[in-house]
């Protein structure tokens, strides 16, 4: 397990989909989701580096339940790339339950990065889409600005904060989440199986550093 080190050029935080939609009162809310909020801002303040992901899909998105027919959100299908958890429609580009929530404030983030923007694949990771072979381009802007250290903060805490955990692990950077200022949404034990993968892969939750 590697040790957290002071936060210095070498880390980046990295804030995961805090937006409306997962938002209470969103159309895919993560239960207390905006709770996050202050506690992003206020951790975001310690890094030079950070950068923020956005769910952002088009209408009719693979991930929706809604574009299979006969098909509830929760269930699962099986993908091209493998199974697939269906959503309730959510993060549609350009509406406002896309938008990174008003309250975020952040405002030295150098890099936004929108994923599951391709209508065939759902993307959970900041770094590769749920092929777990297409890259988004993240890992290459990390080593060019010389980071070796990952820490993620957002939502929700059991899908795309930790699979963007686990491949920049598999990636080689350091990488610890701060839980305090990630809130889950426990699908089929979700929680579980996420605290059970990240202990196997060495992966530590920390607290505020
Ligand atoms: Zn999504």
């Amino acid at each position: 397990m590697t040790e957290p080190a002071a936060i210095g050029d070498g880390e980046v935080l990295i804030v995961v989909d805090v937006q409306n939609d997962f938002c209470p009162s969103g159309a895919l809310a993560v239960p207390r989701g905006d709770e996050v909020v202050p506690a992003v801002n206020h951790l975001a303040k310690k890094f030079r580096h950070v950068v923020l992901t956005q769910d952002w899909h088009p209408r009719g998105h693979l991930s929706f339940a809604s574009t299979h027919p006969g098909k509830r959100p929760y269930e699962t299908i099986a993908a091209p790339y493998g199974p697939q958890v269906l959503w309730p429609d959510h993060c549609v580009q350009e509406t406002p339950g896309a938008a990174l929530h008003g309250a975020l404030h952040i405002p030295h983030a150098a890099l936004v990065v929108r994923k599951g923007i391709d209508r065939t694949i759902d993307s959970y990771s900041a770094f590769y889409e749920n092929d777990r072979m297409t890259p988004t381009g993240l890992v290459g802007y990390l080593r060019e600005r010389g980071v070796a250290r990952v820490y993620l903060a957002g939502l929700a805490f059991d899908f795309c904060v930790r699979y963007s955990a686990e491949d920049a692990c598999r990636e080689g950077f350091g990488v610890f989440i701060v839980e305090d200022a990630c809130r889950g949404i426990d699908v089929d034990s979700s929680i579980a199986a996420t605290r059970k993968s990240l202990a196997a892969l060495g992966i530590p939750c920390v607290p505020m550093p």
